[in-house]
């Protein structure tokens, strides 16, 4: 795909830009759509992206597919997605392994509440309470559990992991081969409008202006940069409901994601049946110690994820993000690297979470040598409330912003196709950009990441 020498042309009715989750996602059911329609989709619907397939956020996430969210609306919403990556796991290399959270006392009620929630809409999920069912429970699941003070444990039967870069050459072919074009190494510059309109009549690229009638953006972690050139404001108002007084913030803001992989046999985590787990998810106020030199890490709340995963190399995950404090407008957008300034060592890192990794479990300890050395995680570009923005812009631009939320979302290309064809989703209503200044904000959970 994206060959320089294959022409761009001057007008494709849809452009889609960005090669990621969501720019594929929904050009797969746009696509699929007009086919319905039997209207011709070669040449009407084309995905531009800067570099190519999986450049950005999609192609290094760690994959993670759940519903644990203390946010409603959110649930609901990867439970439309869970869907889509249950409808096809081989072509999607979807995993369904199911999920679980492990987490102290200061989370519990948050987490009763998600359980319950769960069972409303049909999410199958087990809820084990109290610290002597909830150690019996891991250890049925893994003789070697050790962590102390743990308080529930919810475990989501559904979901898993996928594999993102085999997800989305995969999902690259199935689009393709319905007639959409992938036009790499295509970056788009601007956005130009007629006199009396705000519609976007054409997107101005490196290689030549395209006439377009619709825009959908998916650019991840870039999408401050395709805000700015839409000239959507670059701060705003947001209301506090319980008070009705309104403050100013930037629009958008990064967190530097930590992530790394223990390059030991990824068999190594296998349940006491010899079976894949559940991806691992722990958040714990115990001291955390040192594996290397029984040192205090912290005595803070802390959380890390991991699941044993070949297409890593070994057992992959990762731990709390940070606050990257760099102006927003000075950040170097690099989805491969940490911004520099900002990276906190990966031997720091390493020492947190493979000393996590051995507060859990006994297998993993004295294995801080396998840790794999090369820095990884990235950079995700937030909302104000750390939530997606899904909604359309000047009368003809839909931008999927997903809060660094997104390689599980992959319905929400889906639900916005429909939106474009004039189907109102409620589902996404919760995430139109009106809510900051209505105070219509996601509630805030216990827990120590700003997604969850
Ligand atoms: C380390 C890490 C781990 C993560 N793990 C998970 C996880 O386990 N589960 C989960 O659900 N989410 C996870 N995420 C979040 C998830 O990866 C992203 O939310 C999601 O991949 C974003 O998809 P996207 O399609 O919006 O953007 P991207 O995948 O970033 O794609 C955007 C594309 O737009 C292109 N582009 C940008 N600007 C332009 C331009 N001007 N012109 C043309 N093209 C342009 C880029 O080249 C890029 O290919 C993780 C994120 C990180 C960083």
């Amino acid at each position: 795909m994206g060959f320089l020498n294959m022409a761009i042309p001057s007008r494709i009715e849809n452009v889609i830009i960005g090669a990621g989750i969501h720019g594929l996602s929904t050009a797969w059911q746009l696509a699929k759509k007009y086919i319905e329609l039997d209207i011709p989709v070669d040449g009407k619907i084309a995905i531009l992206d800067k570099t190519g397939l999986a450049a950005g956020a999609s192609g290094i996430a760690c994959g993670v597919i759940r519903n644990n969210y203390f946010q409603p609306a959110m649930r609901k919403l990867m439970a439309h997605s869970v869907e889509i990556w249950e409808s096809d796991p081989r072509a999607l290399h979807y995993h369904p392994v199911g999920y679980m959270q492990v987490s102290c006392e200061s989370m519990r009620a948050d987490i009763q509440k998600i359980h319950h929630e769960q069972q409303l809409i049909d999410y199958e999920s087990v809820l084990v309470e109290g610290e002597k069912n909830s150690e019996k429970y891991m250890k049925e699941i893994f003789d070697d559990w050790q962590a102390k003070g743990i308080t529930s444990v919810l475990h989501e039967k559904r979901g898993g992991y996928s594999n993102q870069t085999k997800t989305i050459f995969s999902l690259a072919k199935i689009i393709e081969g319905l007639g959409v074009t992938i036009y790499g190494e295509t970056e788009v510059l601007g956005f130009i409008s007629e006199n009396n309109s705000t519609a976007v009549k054409s997107v101005e690229t490196n290689r030549g202006s395209i006439e377009c009638d619709r825009v959908v953006i998916g650019a991840g972690p870039w999408i401050r940069d395709l805000w700015s050139m839409l000239e959507l404001p670059q701060k705003i108002n947001i209301k506090n409901p319980k008070e009705s007084i309104f403050h100013e913030e930037n629009m958008w803001r990064y967190w530097q994601l930590e992530e790394g992989v223990l390059k030991v046999n990824p068999e190594v985590l296998r349940t006491n049946k010899g079976a894949i787990p559940p991806v691992m998810h722990v958040d714990t106020d115990a001291t955390l110690y040192s594996d290397i030199d029984g040192s205090k890490i912290t005595d803070e709340i802390w959380g890390i994820y991991y699941k044993p995963d070949p297409h890593f190399g070994g057992v992959q995950g990762g731990a709390s993000p940070y606050k990257v404090e760099t102006p927003v407008d000075d950040v170097a957008v690099d989805p491969y690297g940490p911004s520099s300034t900002e990276f906190i060592s990966s031997k720091k890192f390493a020492n947190m979470w493979v000393s996590a990794l051995a507060h859990c479990h006994k297998r993993f300890e004295g294995t801080m040598s396998s840790y794999n050395k090369e820095p990884s995680g990235g950079i995700g570009c937030f909302t104000p409330d750390s939530f997606p923005i899904f909604d359309h812009f000047r009368e003809n631009v839909s931008i999927i912003a997903d809060s660094n939320h997104g390689w599980k979302m992959i319905g929400v290309g889906h639900l916005m196709v429909e939106e474009i064809l004039g189907n109102k989703q409620s589902l996404l209503d919760p995430f139109r950009f009106n809510r900051f200044e209505q105070g219509n904000l996601h509630p805030v959970s216990n827990s120590p990441y700003p997604w969850s």
